[in-house]
């Protein structure tokens, strides 16, 4: 391991005052970071963050950076977003190193690429650093395969609400019939509904979905129900934003896979679990 290269390589970019890299955290835990956000935070002098970038990723900040938090936060209004936009510029045309921190991918249902946008705009350099999306890892930490072939040959990612906060103006007929696996984000306020539209489209009113909040954080929850069931049981487990909701069969797969209690070293219901990693047996 010895000749293992440096983290960061010395060609990997150097974060140059008046720029904005424009970067994904994923979805909560830091190891579920890229290395290029991990570079990133090492230099950047100010972090613009969201409320769901975890403040142990921020606890990788370089020593000495300036953190503006532009989530919601204690019930004050979290800031507009043109306004955020604007912040970003003005802090790169005053010659700070900046870094747009952001929960998950960027660009997905994040905002992104407005801001990115508003940086073209007003001719602000920056870069984009991809990040591990709620929809697709975050459902993995839950043991939930987005796609597998024999389940499902296509994947929907919706967002639970427009602008107004109604459910988005989607053909949720078409939907029914074309995605056999449906992932919700931002959906917790509006799946009555979806699930209503979803099943008077003619998906099955057992139809298995799961609900996985805080994915990847130590206080993870999933929560497995069904179509109809949905609003009922998320209401009664009192389960609240952030959360994924995913529908379709693949949801079953979780009980074949088990990794996370695998590797928690939990009991599973498979009866002969892999051997490394497992502790033995009591006699
Ligand atoms: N850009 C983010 C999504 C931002 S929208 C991404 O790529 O993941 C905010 C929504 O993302 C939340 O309402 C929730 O649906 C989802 N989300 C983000 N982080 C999450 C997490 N750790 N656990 C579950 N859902 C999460």
């Amino acid at each position: 391991m010895s000749d293992s290269p440096p983290l960061p390589p010395a060609d990997w970019p150097v974060m140059e005052p008046g720029w904005v890299w424009l970067c994904g955290a994923g979805p909560g835990d830091p190891g579920l970071m890229s290395l290029h956000a991990l570079n990133a935070l090492r230099q950047a002098e100010v972090i613009v963050h969201d409320a769901l970038v975890a403040p142990h990723i921020l606890g990788w900040a370089r020593p000495g950076a300036e953190l503006v938090d532009v989530g919601k936060r204690g019930g004050r209004p979290s800031p507009k977003q043109h306004e955020i936009s604007l912040q970003l510029v003005e802090l790169a045309r005053a010659g700070r190193r900046v870094l747009r921190l952001k929960g998950g991918d960027p660009f997905m249902f994040g905002r992104g690429s407005e801001e990115a946008r508003t940086l073209v705009r007003h001719r602000v350099p920056f870069r984009v650093i991809p990040g591990i999306t709620a929809g697709i890892g975050g459902l993995a930490m839950a043991g939930i395969p987005v796609t597998d072939r024999d389940v499902n040959q296509a994947v929907t990612f919706v967002t639970g609400h427009d602008p107004s906060g109604d459910t988005p103006p989607l053909d949720w007929a078409a939907l029914a019939r074309a995605s056999p696996v449906i992932v919700i984000y931002m959906g917790m306020r509006t799946i009555s509904r979806i699930a209503e539209a979803l099943i008077g489209a003619g998906r099955a009113p057992g139809e298995p979905v799961a609900v996985v909040r805080n994915a990847s954080l130590p206080d993870q929850q999933v929560l497995e129900t069904t179509l109809a069931r949905a609003a009922a049981d998320i209401a009664a487990a009192g389960l609240s934003a952030p959360a994924v909701i995913v529908i379709g069969r693949a949801v079953l797969l979780r009980q074949a896979l088990e990794w996370p209690a695998m590797a928690a070293g939990q009991p599973t219901r498979n009866p002969e679990p892999p051997g490394p990693g497992r502790p033995a047996e009591a006699p």
